[in-house]
């Protein structure tokens, strides 16, 4: 591990389906050569067509996926990538007690692994207000006390 990594920011998808294939799609495009987020927590939704066709695949619900690996600084946060660890939620308003625990649990995993010092939400960033972002859609203050 040559990067030195203290925080792990969360963010939210601000869609209502989505996985790492869909994201990892969407960031190429944006012209990156990986997805951006090093962990997408899905929901029951990771493919676009069970969000359209009112199926949800609730095996997937709160499903973990490695998105860019650690070791690589990612691209999530403006200016910010250097230090921390991305983690998106599925979701833009909605979030359920399956992907909750599965964020808990990871939270809790990488803070023993790499010694991290703080769990900061996107919106908290100011290059992020300047970007007018609201993401994760979660009042910090809120999710930190129920991660504990
Ligand atoms: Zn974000």
């Amino acid at each position: 591990m040559t990067r030195k990594i203290d925080t792990i920011v969360i963010h939210c998808s601000a869609t209502e389906y989505g996985s790492r294939s869909l994201f990892k799609r969407w960031h190429k495009k944006r012209g990156w050569d990986d997805v951006g987020y090093h962990f997408i927590i899905t929901n029951a939704y990771p493919r676009k067509k069970y969000w359209y066709n009112m199926t949800p695949d609730f095996s997937a619900d709160g499903r973990v996926e490695k998105g860019r690996p650690v070791e690589i600084a990612g691209a999530h946060v403006k200016l910010h990538n250097e230090n921390t660890i991305g983690i998106c939620l599925v979701g833009d308003r909605t979030f359920t007690a399956k992907q909750f625990n599965s964020l808990r649990r990871l939270v809790k995993r990488l803070t023993s692994e790499y010694g991290i010092k703080a769990v900061r939400g996107h919106y908290e960033y100011d290059t992020a207000k300047e970007q007018g972002k609201t993401c994760p859609n979660i009042d910090m203050d809120y999710l930190r006390k129920l991660l504990k």
